[in-house]
């Protein structure tokens, strides 16, 4: 029977998306994540410079089932300086656009930093910001949270706070993208290791099914953590060679609710190019795809 599964890498879409289509076929994947422009300026490309009709071809040709788009790092939607949050809002529409236009899979998003404010000083900044964003985004788009690593305030660390920006905004333009380093570096087990130095008594697994929140996971990074556990920190490793137990990783990635979750990874690479053929080698073993 042929896998489901869909793995695959983040990979550079410089010269258009039908390149990032190539790479990521190339390295051995069957989905594959991008940025629609350069993550670290504002300004993005015309829309119309992307041609669909092209991109739908090329993907069917290379065999990519899904395109995730990554949102740039510097949107932050949680701080108080109204012109970041002006900056933000228009560079995530544009990406919603794009996810739309290209028949991607959805836009994960680093929703940002409280900057030591606090959770409950800035959750209805935060969520009204996404709200107001699907709203206006088209058919088609879907918004990601990612969870964070709780580094310095960073929103998403704890689950229960995307638990509830997805409950009170409640549409189907929004889901969230699960990061295997940044569950890990927050505190959470991947799978039956008992750690200690973290403020959670629940694995990752456990804590995803008490939220109900299975149903609107649409996306995990896989990474490796070169940090240790409950660190805050966040800084990938090639699967394998970082402080995640293999036989957890392992665990979680064969969860039954993630067979038709695309998984990519976001690893430095053997050669710090991104993520590679190896990497993607070492995936496959660990979500038991033959090949
Ligand atoms: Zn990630
Ligand atoms: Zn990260």
């Amino acid at each position: 029977m042929k896998s489901k599964r869909q793995v695959g890498g983040h990979v550079s879409a410089s010269g258009g998306v039908e390149l990032a289509i190539d790479r990521g076929a190339a390295i051995g994947g069957n989905c594959l994540q991008l940025f629609s422009g350069s993550p670290r300026v504002w300004a993005r490309p015309e829309l119309s410079k992307f041609d669909a009709k092209k991109i739908t071809a090329k993907r069917a040709e290379k065999g990519i089932q899904s395109i995730i788009t990554h949102s740039l790092y510097l949107v932050n939607l949680a701080t108080e300086k109204p012109d970041l949050i002006t900056k933000s809002m228009v560079a995530l529409a544009f990406d919603l656009k794009f996810d739309a236009h290209i028949h991607g899979n959805g836009v994960v998003v680093h929703v940002g930093s409280h900057q030591g404010n606090g959770w409950d000083v800035v959750r209805e900044r935060v969520r009204n910001a996404i709200a107001q964003l699907v709203e206006e985004a088209p058919e088609g788009a879907t918004f990601l949270i990612e969870n964070a690593a709780s580094q310095k305030g960073k929103i998403g660390g704890n689950l229960e706070e995307i638990k509830w920006l997805i409950n009170e905004i409640g549409t189907e333009k929004l889901g969230w993208c699960f990061d295997t380093c940044h569950a890990f570096t927050a505190g959470y087990s991947l799978g039956k290791t008992q750690h200690e130095g973290s403020a959670y008594t629940h694995t990752a697994a456990e804590e995803i099914e008490r939220l109900g929140l299975w149903s609107t996971l649409k996306c995990v990074h896989v990474n490796d953590s070169r940090d240790p556990f409950a660190s805050g920190r966040d800084r990938h490793a090639n699967l394998g060679d970082g402080l995640i137990p293999p036989v957890d990783l392992e665990y979680f990635v064969n969860l039954p609710e993630l067979e038709e979750v695309p998984l990519i990874l976001e690893v430095p690479g053997i050669e710090q190019e991104g993520p590679d053929a190896e990497n993607i080698k070492r995936l496959k073993k660990l979500a038991h795809i033959e090949t």
